[in-house]
């Protein structure tokens, strides 16, 4: 496969079977985020090289091991992990063990998931999937960082988000078409039929008008608009034939929209009858985040962080229309973040974000108190 510019390889030995791997990872700077969601989903990106601009970088977030499907994510702890204490610890030691365990079993979840793993085919699959190989082996931990399975699942989250929306664009795009293809061959109709009515009246006309001419200019005129007529109306046959194939056309978009992304849920849903930490669209993802990022506050975040989280809690509990967890939460990063800037209001650098957060917080409270709230 050609290397594309956007794109960097790793050299990375697994650190559970030993196996050689080259993870494609995004170039640092490769692009810059102009725009972000509510729940910090980037909604746009600026590509500083626009012909090798990336659909979606989220799939080169995790590396999964082309052996052993062990999913880390990649960055500098993974590429340099011989000298990173974490890959030494007793911690790392039971989670090997536990993975190897279950990556033996035939049917083991390991094997199940990694079937779905098809990069180019499908990387909007093979995105979700890398995801909860991560979660997974990040569970497998005697203590996960349930920040960084927070982290996993909102991004899962804004993958079915994303997905969602390029099929419901692509729906509208194509039945936009269909609506102007039909307008057209309705007028086309109107404009048969009224030349039908017009060849009609003129008939009569004709015939008037030539009643006391001789009878052969009034039998050709009669010849030529009788055929006029007849042509007309075999016009009118194919113009019915194209309207039924238009009809049967449109309707079949309608029954095929989604038709992917419906298999894939299917495949999650019978997933999750064997591990159940598995969501299977985006308003499940983003409550097995949040229900992560709660757990996330009692393992010593930093405080800035602890503002972050909160507003996330907030924000994505009014997403799922938990309001009541939503006003809760957001207080709290209003209060955790009033504190963090009172405390160092001498350093516009450092409280620049917990303000910004703060702003986040305060409209969305008021997106609450209107009644605007988006319930998934
Ligand atoms: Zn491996």
């Amino acid at each position: 496969m050609k290397k594309v510019s956007s794109l960097k390889y790793y050299k990375v030995k697994c650190p559970v079977c030993g196996t050689p791997n080259e993870f494609k990872g995004i170039k640092p700077k490769a692009y810059v985020e102009t725009g972000r969601d509510t729940d910090f989903c980037p909604l746009a990106r600026d590509w500083q090289d626009s012909k090798h601009r990336i659909k979606n970088p989220l799939l080169f977030l995790m590396a999964t091991c082309k052996r052993c499907f062990f999913t880390h994510e990649l960055n500098k702890d993974l590429i340099e992990w011989k000298n990173h204490p974490e890959f030494r610890s007793p911690a790392f030691v039971t989670l090997k063990r536990k993975h190897l365990e279950e990556f033996k079993q035939k049917n083991g979840i390991i094997k199940r998931m990694s079937k779905s793993l098809r990069p180019c085919k499908d990387p909007f699959s093979t995105a979700v999937i890398k995801f909860l190989l991560g979660i997974y082996d990040e569970s497998l931990k005697p203590a996960p960082s349930y920040y960084n399975l927070g982290r996993y699942y909102l991004r899962v989250g804004w993958i079915f988000r994303e997905e969602r929306k390029k099929e419901e664009s692509a729906w509208i795009k194509e039945n936009l078409t269909h609506q102007s293809l039909g307008e057209t061959l309705k007028s086309i109709q109107v404009q048969h039929a009224d030349y039908l009515k017009k060849m009609k009246k003129l008939k009569e006309e004709v015939q008037f008008e030539f009643e006391s001419e001789t009878k052969s200019i009034k039998d050709r005129s009669d010849f030529l608009i009788d055929h006029i007529i007849k042509e007309l109306n075999t016009l009118k046959g194919s113009l019915d034939q194209l309207q039924h194939i238009h009809q049967d056309y449109q309707n079949k978009p309608l029954a095929n929209m989604g038709n992917d992304l419906f298999r894939f849920e299917d495949f999650l849903f019978a997933l999750k009858m064997q591990w159940h930490e598995i969501p299977i669209n985006e308003k499940e993802a983003l409550e097995l985040s949040l229900a992560n990022y709660k757990k996330s506050l009692t393992q010593g975040l930093k405080e800035n962080q602890k503002i972050r989280i909160s507003y996330l809690i907030g924000e994505l509990s009014r997403r799922i229309g938990d309001l009541n967890s939503a006003k809760e939460y957001l207080d709290l990063a209003i209060n955790v973040g009033q504190d963090f800037i009172q405390k160092n209001e001498d350093d516009p650098l450092k409280t620049a974000l917990a303000q910004r957060i703060l702003e986040m917080a305060y409209q969305q409270k008021e997106v609450i108190s209107r009644g605007r709230e988006r319930v998934l």
